[in-house]
């Protein structure tokens, strides 16, 4: 009988992972691939709802094949628009990352229609999971409106989940039309009052977007974005050099407080923050393994948002429509902590501790928008198979809240005795608390690789 493989998302990790299954097992499978909504091969990212939405990382750094770096520039020239331009020129553009699920829908369908993917069994499935429960040889699954499962192998590949509430004593604001817990969807830009201004709760890239779409729908009014420290988000500047000079001063085992003292000076010396930041980043998974829990915690509290600031950046030309949005007043960065939310007839009183002068200001908002990135405390989760998942202990998350506790060599996931389920996988940003660095495709393009090879060793009881 054919080996029966659930792969629970279809965003970019589910996708990719059910792609290198069918053209490298084999041993014919069934793939079953799972998604709650349409966005089937784009999940949140790429099934953007504005072309504005640019990608943040430059094309040619954006193939989804890691064994062909050159993928993604390739498709690019055969599409109309880019017809005409060099692969060096595309290499270095910020696409849409509505054109960058186009691509991934492509890379779907090819390879389903593929000869290698003929002596699979591949379906796609629209259903929301309710419960999945592994046991030493199966897995099985609950669907909201269908009936269970039980496969061989599975792959939790759900991916990002909504941003958390901000705090408040009146929960009943979370249920009001003008607060928008989801900012990647049309829904937060449209049907906006003009009356008072829109306040952004963080200040990321989501902001960024929100920011642009707001202004493509037409919103006349003023633009506010709180966060605790109101960072100004920085352009992903062309520079065209790498660095390595920390990298040959990097100690074998550095602890948090070398490090910090490595990138303090190597930016007094004059090299950009982003420069040095990025140095890094093949070195980053291996470095956040081997820090301690507290050191961990203290990253989180102290340097999260810096290194965010220097990871996290926005296209040159954006990044410029942005400075001019700040200098005519229409957009303003605030850092602050929030006090009180109250619901009012048409708007949101919201009152802040400014950061500077812990001064109480009161803002008064026609809508809320909430851009503060994922939750990852799984147990706070609403109405998802995985807050029961980590309250029984069937899953583990690391300390931190994170993620998802996981066998880093094999993707293997663990329960909270620290045991490997042989047959259950994950990728993707659900491993932030084992690896830090895993929510870009620069990441999990590698890792869905991975997790397809160690699913087909599996299968065949060789793992
Ligand atoms: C707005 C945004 C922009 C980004 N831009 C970039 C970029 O430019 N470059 C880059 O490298 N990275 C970017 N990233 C990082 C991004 O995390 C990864 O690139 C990648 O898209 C993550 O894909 P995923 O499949 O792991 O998660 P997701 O895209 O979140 O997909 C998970 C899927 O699982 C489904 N799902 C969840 N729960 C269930 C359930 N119970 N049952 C069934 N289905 C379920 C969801 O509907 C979703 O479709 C961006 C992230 C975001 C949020």
């Amino acid at each position: 009988m054919m080996k029966k493989v659930a792969i629970i998302g279809a965003g970019f990790s589910g996708t990719m992972t059910a792609i290198h299954l069918m053209q490298n097992s084999p041993v014919p499978l069934q793939i079953i691939l799972i998604n709650d909504n349409e966005n089937f091969f784009k999940g949140i990212a790429y099934s953007s709802y504005s072309k504005r939405h640019l990608l943040n990382v430059p094309a040619g750094k954006m193939s989804a094949l890691p064994d062909e770096p050159a993928h993604f520039v390739k498709w690019l020239q055969k599409q109309e628009q880019f017809r005409s331009e060099t692969p060096e020129e595309l290499s270095e553009k910020f696409i849409s990352r509505i054109l960058y699920g186009n691509y991934l829908s492509h890379l779907w369908n090819t390879n389903a229609n593929s000869t290698n993917a003929g002596k699979h069994k591949i379906e796609t499935r629209t259903q929301r999971v309710k419960a999945v429960r592994p046991n030493k040889h199966k897995v099985s699954i609950t669907y909201n409106d269908a009936q269970d499962d039980v496969v061989d192998s599975c792959v939790i590949a759900t991916g990002n989940q909504l941003p958390a509430h901000p705090q408040t004593g009146d929960p009943e604001l979370f249920k009001c039309p003008d607060y928008f817990q989801n900012p990647w969807t049309k829904e937060c830009v449209t049907n906006l009052n003009e009356q008072k201004p829109v306040l952004i709760l963080g200040n990321g890239l989501t902001m960024v977007d929100t920011v642009l779409s707001l202004l493509e729908a037409g919103f006349k009014n003023e633009i506010y974005s709180l966060s605790p420290n109101g960072f100004h988000i920085l352009p992903y500047r062309r520079l065209g050099i790498n660095y390595n000079k920390l990298l040959e001063e990097l100690p074998d085992n550095p602890d948090l407080f070398e490090l910090v003292k490595l990138f303090r000076k190597h930016i007094k010396s004059g090299i950009a923050p982003e420069l040095v930041t990025d140095s890094l980043r093949s070195k980053t998974q291996v470095i956040w393994k081997k820090l301690p829990d507290d050191e961990k915690k203290l990253f989180m509290s102290r340097l999260r948002h810096l290194w965010g600031v220097a990871r996290h950046r926005i296209p040159d030309e954006v990044h410029t429509e942005i400075q001019g949005l700040k200098i005519s007043g229409k957009l303003h960065i605030k850092a602050g902590r929030i006090i009180e939310m109250i619901r009012k007839e048409n708007f949101i009183q919201v009152v802040y501790s400014e950061k500077k002068t812990g001064k109480h200001v009161v803002l008064d908002v026609s809508r809320l928008i909430n851009c503060t990135g994922p939750q990852t405390n799984f147990s706070k989760l609403e109405n998802h198979f995985l807050k029961a998942m980590v309250e029984e202990g069937t899953l583990a998350q690391d300390p931190l809240h994170l993620g998802l506790r996981a066998n880093t060599e094999t993707y293997q996931l663990k329960n909270n005795a620290g045991e490997v389920y042989p047959h259950l996988f994950s990728l993707g940003c659900l491993l932030r608390g084992e690896l830090w660095e895993t929510t870009a495709v620069n990441e999990i393009r590698v890792q869905a690789q991975k997790v397809a090879e160690n699913i087909i060793a599996c299968v065949m009881n060789k793992l």
